[in-house]
């Protein structure tokens, strides 16, 4: 077993006579050839030693923690997804960052998948040149603005933002909401509808164009690092090699999104390797009868119960790594790795915060803020309804939505 998933805590390693084996209990990282079995354990170590702590305040206020950038990027944050490494690697590197703050994953998941993966992609050669050095190093940001006010589940019929030809430029009008990095991206993905052919089509929008505006949405119960906007287009004005020349139909969006739902598969699998981790450590540490919480029968069930959620949710995405390395994974793998990881990381964030009684409520504690976090991946990048409706339309033959 390889040390590189093994729960940071001091109260564990020092706790004399209880032996305390990797969370990777059934050696996931030691499917990984040796170098990146190394690179892994080193992002490990920096993601819990640095990054960790350093989120829990921006995260409680809602706060941007663009001082990290330069760090993340460092690391190959920036580019794990042009980083020529294996797809098992990319998952797990995907899972640590999550391990250390869901929140955080959020941006690094999104700017790899569907800003970075896209471009290059589906883009021109000088879209490119303009803008993957600068993502690569976190020295830009972008957003992806699918979602409206009025159409989230069934956005692919009923987008409404339009895309209207006008001489040599495309004016953009519409509204769009929750969008990641709205805020903050120098780039926003923009889906709109063309208004000559009707076909949705993906524009590339510098976010201080004339009539762009993007409003953070405040309060947010989870992810809240991350700068969810609202987006209006005012009639934008870009020139028409905006267009992203890969990305003239729904079809192009949807192909991005079989990668990106994987990869929330990884968040969830990361996000219960932190409920692990917080749980055992509080239960070893903690004392009431005079004994630590883990020696309690009614403890450890539910700490072998977040570790087999985990491990599935593990085992599923690593056989999706396969599916990706092989170039065969479909939208209903991808729906079902997404709907199972998100659905058993609800009930070991349940079980984990039960565990830490009062504790586990407070956001200083770690739980809560994974507890928050595991809400809204349960939701985004399509609910869980929609991706087990994708999933039963596949397996039946017949389609509950239209
Ligand atoms: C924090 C956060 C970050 C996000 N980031 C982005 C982003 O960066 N870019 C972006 O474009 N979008 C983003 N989204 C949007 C996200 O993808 C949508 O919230 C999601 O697709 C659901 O849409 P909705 O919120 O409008 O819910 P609705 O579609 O209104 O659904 C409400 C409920 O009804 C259920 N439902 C809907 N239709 C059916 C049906 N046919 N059968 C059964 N149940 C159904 C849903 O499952 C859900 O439980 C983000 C969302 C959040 C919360």
């Amino acid at each position: 077993m390889t040390p590189v998933l093994r729960g940071e805590s001091p109260s564990v390693t020092e706790t004399p006579g209880i032996p305390c084996p990797d969370a990777d209990l059934l050696g996931f990282a030691g499917l990984l050839p040796p170098a990146e079995r190394e690179r892994l354990a080193a992002l490990h170590e920096f993601l819990q030693t640095r990054i960790r702590p350093a989120v829990v305040e921006p995260w409680t206020r809602e706060e941007f923690p663009a001082h990290l950038l330069p760090a993340l990027a460092e690391h190959g944050l920036g580019e794990l997804e042009l980083s020529g490494a294996s797809r098992l690697f990319t998952g797990l590197a995907h899972a640590e960052v999550a391990r250390a703050d869901v929140s955080l994953s959020a941006l690094v998941g999104i700017h790899n998948e569907l800003i970075l993966g896209l471009i290059d992609a589906l883009g021109s050669p000088e879209q490119k040149q303009r803008w993957l050095p600068a993502l690569r190093t976190f020295r830009a940001l972008g957003a992806f603005a699918l979602t409206e006010p009025e159409h989230g589940s069934d956005i692919a019929g009923g987008l409404s933002t339009t895309a209207t030809r006008d001489g040599g430029d495309w004016v953009l009008t519409g509204t769009k909401r929750w969008i990641g990095a709205g805020t903050v991206a120098d780039v926003a993905i923009v889906w709109a509808r063309d208004t000559a052919d009707g076909q949705i089509k993906g524009f590339l929008v510098e976010t201080d164009r004339p009539g762009f505006t993007a409003t953070k949405i405040e309060h947010k119960l989870g992810l809240r690092i991350m700068q969810n906007a609202d987006l209006v287009l005012d009639a934008v004005r870009v020139p028409a090699e905006a267009l992203l020349p890969g990305a003239t139909g729904f079809a192009a969006a949807n192909e991005m999104l079989r990668n990106s739902r994987a990869w929330v598969g990884w968040q969830a699998a990361g996000a219960q390797l932190a409920v692990f981790d917080i749980a055992r450590d509080y239960a070893l540490a903690r004392r009431q009868f005079g004994r630590p919480l883990a020696a309690f029968q009614l403890v450890q069930e539910p700490l072998a119960r977040i570790l087999g959620n985990a491990s599935a949710s593990l085992g599923l995405m690593a056989r999706i790594a396969g599916l990706q390395e092989e170039g065969r994974l479909d939208m209903p793998q991808a729906a079902l790795a997404k709907a199972t990881t998100t659905r058993l990381a609800r009930e070991s964030a349940a079980l984990g915060r039960n565990l830490l009684g009062g504790n586990g409520v407070v956001a200083e504690h770690g739980m809560a803020k994974v507890f928050a976090d595991i809400e809204i991946i349960h939701t985004y990048e399509g609910t869980y309804e929609i991706n087990a409706l994708i999933v039963g339309r596949a397996v039946t033959g017949v389609s509950a939505f239209v």
